[in-house]
């Protein structure tokens, strides 16, 4: 799959690297014992050290240290057993102290990597450059007052990790898939809740355009941009901007830039920062952390099987292709679901597993999404396994699958019950279905003409005459059979 953008001087690359805020699940703050609970009411959630009064100390929370490790451990990350936090230094009034506490030169994870797969088959590598502890900050409000902006310091002194990737990514596409992975590991890890919508998932993108292998080209940054699909536009209509900046003879200027979701365009918001602007230095009121290597061991040997695991494990254990394994593994929900779903089903029948995942993928997802559930939630408050061992008993045909599953779903009974008291049992009835055909080759005596004639393709045709006659019901291998039977003769 080509990645380059055609421009009247030829083609262009585009360079991408992601900075990832991402917030850390943890029932208190970065250096402080307040509550981080979503949608709290303003200034609820905050103590003298997250309000910066005088005199008050930060106190590190473990447990963050503990989320942000096991992160890095998911991205097969060098973990630092020592690293510092810096102080930050800019004004805002939501950032009461003057400074962020971040980490600057020694970030307690180093470099990583995490693999993309293409929906074109191709692998990609993308190399993360570091992940390293910070304190969120405050929200100002502009909407409460006609003259007056308000401060609500709930989020300030929260824990974020910022995960920052090499510029490895070529298109939107990548870029996309990059965030679903990355998604997909936090979720599995349960370090983060990764949801874009209420922003405790935040993604800057950087982003330079150059000739295909020549020097990197100079860079934009997009701030803040809160869903894939945006991060997705926003990266598409920068790269756009910049070949045409470049092939009008202008030069692209490094600044910080925003999306606006609206017009579907990027806009300067201020030139580009440096990092001596910030007057970084080591924060005199906490020690360098150091980590307990047989901690971080226990921690390595406890991790979860994560996503590109599960994926090789489902196509080697089960058969499954590429795309279904990772398809079923994007959401770990789901990939529990299906097993769950596996093993029930195959206790009492014999079912491929390939079989399985094709029912979870196309029909049951589909189903789902309908009704605003995810497709572990339809399977875990339905009766799914009996669905499928039912069809595997020929007791329903492949063509009834979505309407069994829909009408158990609205019925709330089990697919025995409701198979039996809609009259949906297949027919297998040799009479029952000649009799069928019959009636239906009468009235068609061109057609079976011209079938016997040699238009063959015309079975199709029967067949789908037949299963109509039948409300789907008849089995399908018996009809192709005798109609076959039928026609010949
Ligand atoms: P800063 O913190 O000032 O934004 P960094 O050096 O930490 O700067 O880089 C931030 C991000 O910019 C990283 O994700 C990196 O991969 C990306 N990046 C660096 N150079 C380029 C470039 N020429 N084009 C696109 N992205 C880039
Ligand atoms: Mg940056």
């Amino acid at each position: 799959m080509s990645n380059l953008i055609k421009g009247h001087t030829g083609d262009w690359e585009v360079v991408i690297g992601l900075e990832v805020h991402a917030q850390v699940i943890s029932n208190a703050k970065l250096f402080s014992g307040a509550a981080t609970d979503f949608g709290a009411e303003p200034n609820t959630q905050v103590s003298t050290v997250d309000a910066a009064f005088p005199g008050m100390l930060p106190v590190l929370n473990r447990f963050c240290v503990e989320q942000a490790v096991k992160t890095g451990l998911g991205l097969d990350a060098q973990i630092n057993l020592q690293s510092v936090f810096d102080r930050k230094n800019y004004f805002y009034p939501d950032l009461p102290a003057g400074y962020q506490i971040s980490q600057f030169s020694r970030p307690i994870v180093g470099k990583g990597k995490l693999v993309l797969d293409m929906p074109d088959g191709t692998v990609r590598e993308i190399g993360i450059t570091r992940l390293h502890l910070e304190q969120d900050a405050g929200k100002s409000l502009h909407d409460q007052h006609p003259t007056k902006t308000y401060v609500d310091l709930n989020r300030a002194g929260v824990a974020l990790m910022e995960i920052v990737s090499e510029p490895d990514l070529r298109s939107a596409e990548e870029a996309g898939a990059y965030l679903r992975k990355l998604r997909a590991i936090l979720r599995y890890l349960g370090t983060c809740d990764a949801n874009m919508e209420e922003g405790n998932l935040r993604c800057d993108c950087n982003v330079s355009v150059r000739k295909p292998g020549g020097a990197l080209g100079t860079r934009c940054e997009i701030k803040n941009v809160n869903s894939i699909r945006f991060v997705m536009q926003a990266i598409e209509y920068e790269a756009q901007r910049q070949i045409e900046v470049i092939e009008e003879g202008g030069a692209v200027v490094q600044e910080t830039r925003l999306f606006d979701s609206g017009k579907g365009v990027t806009r300067s918001m201020r030139s580009k920062e440096e990092s001596h602007d910030y007057r970084y230095f080591p924060d005199p009121d906490l020690l360098p952390v150091t980590l307990d290597p047989a901690w971080l061991a226990k921690l390595r040997a406890d991790l979860p099987e994560l996503p590109d695991v599960k994926k090789a494990r489902f196509m080697r254990d089960y058969g499954l292709s590429g795309d279904q394994a990772a398809t079923l593994v994007a959401e770990k929900e789901t990939a529990d679901a299906f097993e769950e779903l596996q093993g029930k089903v195959s206790k009492r029948v014999s079912i491929s597993a390939s079989a399985t995942a094709n029912t979870v993928i196309n029909i049951v997802s589909f189903i789902a999404g309908e009704r605003g559930v995810s497709p572990a939630q339809f399977i875990s408050t339905n009766d799914v396994p009996g669905v499928l061992i039912l069809q595997q008993k020929n007791v329903i045909s492949g063509r009834m699958l979505k309407e069994v599953l829909e009408g158990i779903a609205d019925s709330k009974q089990s697919a025995e019950v409701f198979v039996a008291e809609k009259g949906l049992t297949q027919v297998t009835d040799t009479s029952a279905i000649e009799t069928a055909i019959d009636a239906v080759l009468v009235k068609e005596p061109d057609k079976v003409a011209d079938y016997r004639a040699g238009k063959e393709k015309l079975l199709a045709y029967f067949v789908g005459q037949v299963m109509r006659a039948t409300q789907g019901k008849a089995n399908p291998a018996l009809v192709n059979e005798l109609l076959k039977k039928k026609l010949a003769g």
